[in-house]
């Protein structure tokens, strides 16, 4: 078939072979079973780098209206619509030392947002804050979360370095009795909980990792006591190390700049490649900026929003996600009207992503020279198999000479005390960063770290063993007045803060009218909880073609169809926008529809 924005043929049967081929030379039988966790011997992945050490506190005993647990921004989110309901008798928790969440962990070198920070970053119209530039660094999102924390009053209400190890419900006083690490006992009428989605840190599970006489770590631990540096680069002590870096995702892309600039040697492990489009980054037109109107925010992000979930609307982002969605769009706008069927609709989508991605691999030819180590960099799955790259700056430090690119899409043989083996051959090395990515795969209490025993003694690691079970994503039958907020069975958005927000302004709706009202217990009703399930499995039906051709990763359960554990590959419902709207028309209504209250 012709393409005429590319000037050549588009053969799609190939290119259809290829993605499978491809795809199939990275399934693993072992799924997600082929990661190990920063837990037991391999603890210390996961030790915080930023915290003071030995802080001590005494117990805290209390007894609160809402206890938020996790302060990214989740909680963060929840805090403020809390207060801004005027809700104040809660606390947030987390084992971090401050603010931030993912922002807290990830301080890695190169580390910026990937959605325009105008509608990444929460509240910008109550704290006026104006955004540095259009994609702003890590380090400026850590502080802004501090800024939030401040703006609402958050600190004094929060508990940092605190880990929640227990969690029970008492029927007859419908309270929540939770337990932590230093010996609190909070009894709370409400929960929020949210087992975060980039904190916890996933390793290969390659023989020889604690053999490595070197310096190992995962890149959201990162150790400046040995690279120097900061987030912004000038890894100084590196200038003599032969580094390594395992992974090739989102984190990988940022971090190979700053130490292909920085290292005498680079040697990159790549599975798969990324799809690296254009990033376009620049500082922001403060003029614009000031200029925008009231209410500007929200309306950006739901357009955004509904851009990406298909919706043909007006939307001021021109970026590399908006510019793939209208592609689409487009696609299918311009079936003949006899071609409407959802084959049809299907294969315009399938052929515009194939055009899409072309472009995209054809990017890579535009910046490195070796033409081997371009044709590995080139991605052959469709688009949203996985979170797209973005980087103007990834693929000329692929370029240098100073950094290689292994293949391992065969798989890593072992790591010796010298380096990494594949296929035998050792790459000697002083330094391995893991960019392999986050505990994503498992199930909800094992991400969490503690296990919730509900009414009659029902756990959560039980009812969620198979995957969860809600009704909204937010409520479980026999959980009452416990909310699950995160990437659990709800509407999902590209834009993880701005989904948090809406989950934030439902819990304190609801939280808000029970405490006014005087209501003592929320909780799922058995049948809005089961229809809620029927809904997702048939999403997840509708789903299963796309989800089946596509290359292992955390989107589809690393390619093992029928491992339900982790709400990210079985779990979201229908898109988001209509979701959203449906929460809004559900609060108007006011009747607590598919709950039991009382
Ligand atoms: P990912 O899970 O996306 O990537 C992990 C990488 O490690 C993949 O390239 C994976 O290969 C590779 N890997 C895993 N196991 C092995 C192995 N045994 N041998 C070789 N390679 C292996 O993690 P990231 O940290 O990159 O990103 C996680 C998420 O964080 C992103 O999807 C994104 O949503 C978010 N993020 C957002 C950013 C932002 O700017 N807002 C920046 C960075 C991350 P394979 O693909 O073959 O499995």
């Amino acid at each position: 078939m012709a393409d005429p924005t590319l000037g050549a043929e588009l053969n799609v049967e190939a290119l259809r072979e290829t993605y499978r081929a491809e795809r199939d030379k990275r399934r693993r039988s072992a799924g997600t079973d082929q990661y190990v966790f920063a837990e037991g011997r391999f603890a210390r992945f996961a030790e915080d780098p930023y915290s003071v050490p030995g802080v001590h506190r005494d117990p805290v005993f209390e007894d609160i209206d809402v206890l938020v647990i996790g302060a990214g921004f989740g909680g963060i989110s929840v805090g403020a619509t809390l207060a801004s309901a005027s809700v104040t008798n809660f606390r947030i928790l987390d084992w971090a030392a401050d603010f931030g969440g993912t922002w807290y962990w990830n301080r890695y070198p190169g580390i910026r947002c990937d959605i325009e920070s105008y509608i990444y970053l929460p509240f910008l119209e109550d704290t006026g804050y104006v955004p540095t530039e259009r994609y702003v660094r890590g380090r400026e999102i850590f502080e802004y979360c501090q800024l939030l924390g401040r703006h609402f009053n958050l600190y004094e209400r929060s508990l940092f370095q605190t880990k929640v190890n227990g969690m029970a419900w008492d029927d007859a006083e419908s309270r929540w009795q939770v337990s932590t690490e230093r010996g609190d006992v909070l009894r709370a009428r409400f929960v929020t909980t949210q087992s975060g989605i980039f904190d916890r840190p996933q390793l290969p599970a390659i023989p020889g990792i604690e053999d490595f006489e070197g310096t190992i770590f995962h890149s959201a631990r990162w150790d400046y006591g040995y690279t120097g540096g900061d987030s912004g680069g000038d890894l100084v002590g590196l200038r003599d190390k032969r580094v390594g870096v395992i992974g090739t995702g989102a984190t990988a892309l940022q971090i190979v700049p700053e130490l292909a600039r920085s290292s005498s040697e680079l040697r990159i492990f790549q599975r798969t490649p990324t799809a690296v489009g254009v990033r376009d980054n620049a500082p922001t037109d403060t003029d614009w900026f000031s200029a925008l109107s009231p209410g500007w925010q929200q309306e950006r992000q739901v357009a955004f929003n509904n851009l990406v979930n298909g919706e043909d609307v007006v939307c001021d982002i021109d970026d590399g996600w908006t510019r793939f969605f209208r592609r689409l769009l487009d696609a299918v706008k311009s079936l003949p009207e006899d071609a409407g069927s959802a084959e049809d609709i299907e294969a315009a989508k399938e052929l515009a992503d194939f055009k899409h991605n072309e472009l995209v691999r054809t990017r890579v030819d535009d910046y490195v020279k070796d033409p081997e180590k371009a044709r590995l960099l080139k991605a052959h799955y469709r688009t949203m198999c996985k979170r797209p790259g973005f980087s103007d700056d990834y693929l000329p430090a692929m370029d240098r000479d100073s950094v290689s690119l292994v293949d391992v899409s065969s798989g890593i043989d072992a790591i010796s005390k010298a380096g990494v083996v594949v296929g035998g051959v050792e790459y000697p090395l002083d330094c391995i960063v893991f960019a392999t990515g986050f505990e994503l795969g498992t199930t909800w209490s094992h991400r969490a770290g503690y296990d919730v025993i509900g009414r009659g003694g029902l756990r959560v690691s039980e009812k969620f063993a198979q995957g969860m079970k809600t009704f909204h994503g937010l409520f479980s039958k026999d959980f009452p007045n416990l909310f699950f907020l995160g990437l659990t069975q709800g509407g999902t958005t590209t834009n993880v803060p701005h989904m948090l927000r809406e989950q934030a302004e439902h819990v304190t709706y609801i939280v808000a009218r029970m405490l006014a009202e005087g209501l003592a217990q929320v909780e799922a009703t058995a049948a809005a909880e089961e229809a809620w399930q029927l809904e997702i499995a048939a999403v997840n039906v509708a789903r299963a073609p796309f989800q089946e051709q596509c290359t292992p990763g955390y989107f589809n359960a690393e390619g093992m169809k029928g491992d339900t554990r982790s709400g990210i590959a079985t779990g979201s419902y229908r898109p988001s926008p209509q979701f959203f709207r449906s929460w809004r028309v559900w609060r108007d209504a006011g009747d607590f529809e598919g709950l039991n209250v009382s």
